[in-house]
């Protein structure tokens, strides 16, 4: 039996990555890092597990850059996509840049994790559950409204 997969890749088209679904979630980040990373004000990733992701071509072009002691983002070094994280974190998985890839995910987002650091200039307005706190991904008190308080 074979699992369906989705092919993606960076703007140039150096580096292009094939994934098996399925995927294990998928959620928009806020946090600042991933912010400056994408230069965007939210990064939707989809959280593989690391064996189903494999890069198909242009693994010359792959840059891993660690943003910090314990993980990495994967960008093009000829364009600067930048489409794969993983972390200790998060041992055997691989995050994907949802916006590199062609075609349909496997699910929708299903939450807004780092949701308190949010950049004030980009309104949510969807229903879906915002975390937050230490880890990025705790439950945050109820908010009575769209402001920060
Ligand atoms: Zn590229
Ligand atoms: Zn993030």
């Amino acid at each position: 039996m074979t699992e369906p997969t989705r092919e993606g890749g960076c703007l140039c088209g150096a580096v292009r990555f094939e994934i098996t679904l399925p995927s294990k979630w998928c959620a928009h980040c806020h946090c600042s890092m991933c912010r400056r990373a994408h230069g965007a004000g939210i990064v939707t990733w989809v959280g593989m597990q690391e064996d189903r992701v494999r890069i198909v071509q242009g693994q010359e072009h792959l840059v891993r850059y660690a943003s910090s002691p314990q993980a990495w983002r994967g960008f093009c070094g000829r364009c600067g996509s930048t489409m794969l994280f993983a972390s200790e974190r998060w041992p055997g998985e691989v995050h994907v840049a949802l916006a590199c890839l062609d075609g349909e995910l496997d699910r929708a987002p299903m939450a807004h994790v780092y949701y308190d650091v949010r950049v004030p200039w980009l309104d949510v307005v969807d229903h879906l559950v915002k975390l937050g706190g230490e880890s990025g991904t705790q439950p945050l008190p109820a908010s009575g409204g769209p402001d920060r308080g």
